[in-house]
């Protein structure tokens, strides 16, 4: 099977009820059970991005992963960023990537520390030679159902994860990027349909859509696109370990198509932002999100 390939997503990829599990975060991919699909064996590259060079955050499992696969397999050059404590999944990755031909650089590091972040934009223009495209995929998302026990340590980290990052690494990007050079950073179906237990992930989010859209009218004028993708429930290491095992076991139900989204669902919606072919696209935002309805 590849994407190009007709089949009802009604059936196409699992539903719910999964088996019980739970994962500290970050969370792993190779945990999981079912075994997320990030394209490995499906995603087939149409050359939409000869000789490009770009970084990918969160680029080890779930969506980022199923991103760099498809970015890669366009003909894109990437440097990959995750967390330290991900080096398996970040390995995998990598090791599919160069097998294909592509360079695939890791650098593991907190995008919640500017130096970082710094780092590695000089990284990739170092190794890559230049920059074409940021694409931040990382995110982080915790749960908690009372604002009493929130405490400012979790706020802070979550609001350092989603949207300090984005602030630091597009200051770092924006003097190495040339006209048609894109920007994509990862909103959520939380930023316009929060839940109760989400309060800090929900307005994060909700504030990375509004920088897309603010930094997309700042950096018209320089030829630069930023755009947004914003998913519904997908099968990645962030229920497990953010979710306990009884919502994780009927994630995704409530969706038109009863299921979660696979990652490689949302691969094309970044090649898409990505390419030259999106060019009067800006501060846009992609929802992929099974059918539930995004305001
Ligand atoms: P995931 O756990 O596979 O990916 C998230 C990645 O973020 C991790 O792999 C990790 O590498 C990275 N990350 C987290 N904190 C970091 C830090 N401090 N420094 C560096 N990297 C860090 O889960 P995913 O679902 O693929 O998440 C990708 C994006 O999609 C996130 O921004 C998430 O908020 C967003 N999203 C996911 C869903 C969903 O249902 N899975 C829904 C809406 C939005
Ligand atoms: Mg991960």
């Amino acid at each position: 099977m590849t994407q190009y390939d007709k089949h009802d997503p009604n059936t196409i990829y699992p539903a719910p009820p999964f088996p019980k599990q739970e994962q500290s975060l970050p969370g792993a991919a190779w945990k999981m059970d079912p075994k997320p699909d990030h394209g490995e064996t499906s995603y087939v590259g149409r050359d939409r991005l000869t000789g490009f060079r770009g970084i990918v955050t969160g680029a080890d499992s779930g969506i980022g992963r199923a991103a760099a696969i498809a970015l890669s397999r366009e003909g894109a050059d990437l440097v990959l960023s995750y967390l330290p404590d991900e080096q398996r999944d970040a390995e995998e990755v990598r090791d599919l990537l160069t097998s294909e031909g592509r360079k695939a650089i890791l650098l593991p590091g907190d995008i919640a520390d500017e130096e970082y972040c710094n780092r590695l934009v000089e990284t990739a223009v170092d190794e890559l030679g230049g920059l074409d495209t940021l694409v931040m995929v990382a995110g982080r998302m915790d749960s908690n159902d009372d604002i009493l026990t929130l405490d400012t340590a979790a706020f802070d980290s979550t609001f350092k994860t989603n949207i300090y990052s984005l602030f630091w690494l597009t200051k770092a990007a924006i003097p190495h990027l040339e006209p048609g050079s894109t920007i994509v950073t990862t909103s959520s179906s939380q930023a316009s349909s929060p839940s109760p237990d989400k309060v800090d992930y929900a307005v994060s989010k909700g504030a990375v859509k509004i920088f897309t859209e603010a930094m997309a009218q700042q950096l018209a004028p320089k030829g630069i696109r930023v755009n947004s993708v914003a998913p519904g429930p997908v099968w990645t290491p962030l229920q497990p370990g953010s979710d306990d095992a009884e919502t994780v076991s009927t994630f995704g139900e409530g969706t038109p198509f009863g299921r979660p989204g696979q990652p490689a669902e949302l691969a094309a919606a970044y090649v898409h932002l990505v390419s030259p072919e999106s060019s009067y696209q800006t501060g846009s935002t992609i929802s992929v999100a099974g059918g539930n309805p995004v305001f």
